[in-house]
């Protein structure tokens, strides 16, 4: 459907770039998906060309024309992922090929062009490099990326696009979740679902999140911070969450998580740690797990420990789940297993800790 790309970015600098003092004002406590940097790159993808024109370009509105199908039938992906500042101030990327993966996979599933990895990469490594300025300093976060793709085509018929954009903005990052609210609060989604087998649920389309919004509403209502989705046709084993997959630390001291069966996303945060939990020697099982089962094992106390990972959460302890009939109380602390993997990964993505694995590319 693509054919790789050999033309280099053309660069395009801010000309009225923010003050370096402006700058380390936002960046002081920057939240989430707020304060963004200066440039964008952007590549455009036409049927029968291949993908044509990359560019960095400042930071700017798009221009689109009403029937773009992107805002009709929703052909739309993302990616999320970070660069992180290391010791001696360089850039860094964890895992960016496993993004680039992920992404050609979601672009497969919403019969989207492919975007060639070694572009994907030099669009993320381009963007970072003119505005690594915008990396905050690593107790304060990280700088999010966002490469995405959008579907242009002037055409209101429904079938898959001729034309795309491929796009990476970026913004700083701080926690995703407060710092001193301790292990966070999980409403049980009985109703709604967010993937189906055969649907999206592994694609990181748009359309997931929009699908999960009014079970986030419902959480917020009742004072949780993040929602766990059951599965679709029996309500009874979990899947994950909004925006994080979610692992179990046992009392026999192994991990339990869901596998990927098709209607949970390919977690690289989840990789990552399974990884590192098993190097450490830890028995690390991805099994189905009832609902039921996990509310018998808090009761029980064979359920030490359950936390979320993610980009944006990084490693995120669970300390309750709620549901409409009441509560289910883990810990109020974060568990030993829970801060030890945190930390682990953290010391590799911002480069204090030797990569035994290969995973962090300096920009
Ligand atoms: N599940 C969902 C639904 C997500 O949106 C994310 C965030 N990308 C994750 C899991 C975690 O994936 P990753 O570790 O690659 O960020």
């Amino acid at each position: 459907m693509s054919q790789p790309i050999k033309t280099a970015f053309t660069i395009t600098p801010k000309a009225d770039r923010i003050s370096a003092a402006e700058r380390e004002e936002l960046l002081k406590a920057p939240g989430f998906g707020r304060v963004f940097s200066e440039h964008m790159a952007v590549v455009t993808y036409t049927e029968g060309k291949g993908w044509h024109t990359p560019e960095i370009l400042p930071r700017q509105p798009l221009q689109l024309d009403p029937a773009a199908s992107v805002l009709h039938y929703a052909q739309e992906i993302f990616e999320g992922m970070k660069a992180y500042r290391s010791p001696t101030g360089e850039p860094l990327l964890f895992r960016p090929d496993a993004n680039a993966r992920r992404f050609r996979r979601s672009a497969e599933r919403m019969a989207m062009a492919q975007v060639p990895e070694e572009l994907f990469l030099d669009a993320v490594k381009q963007l970072v490099k003119i505005d690594a300025d915008w990396i905050p300093a690593p107790e304060v976060g990280t700088l999010y990326i966002r490469p995405f793709m959008i579907a242009t085509e002037v055409a209101l018929g429904v079938k898959p696009s001729a034309e795309y954009k491929f796009i990476v903005i970026a913004c700083a990052a701080g926690d995703y979740f407060s710092k001193d609210a301790g292990p966070v609060t999980v409403w049980v989604e009985e109703n709604t679902v967010r993937a189906s087998r055969g649907g999206t649920g592994e694609a990181k389309c748009g359309g997931n999140y929009a699908a999960s919004l009014t079970a986030q509403q419902e959480a917020k209502e009742n004072g949780c911070h993040q929602v766990l989705f059951l599965d679709a046709s029996e309500r009874k084993w979990i899947e994950e969450m909004g925006g994080m997959n979610i692992v179990a630390a046992l009392d026999d001291g192994s991990l339990l998580t869901p596998p990927l069966k098709g209607t949970i996303l390919h977690g690289i945060t989840r990789d990552s740690l399974l990884t590192l939990a098993r190097s450490q020697g830890l028995t690390v099982r991805e099994e189905p797990y009832a609902i039921d089962q996990l509310y018998a094992d808090i009761a029980s106390g064979r359920l030490r420990e359950l936390f979320a990972c993610g980009t944006a959460a990084v490693v995120t302890p669970i300390g309750t789940l709620k549901t409409s009939k009441g509560e289910h109380v883990i810990s109020k602390e974060t568990g030993a297993v829970t801060a030890s993997l945190r930390q682990a990964l953290c010391d590799m993505q911002f480069g204090r800790t030797h990569d035994t694995q290969g995973w962090v590319h300096t920009v």
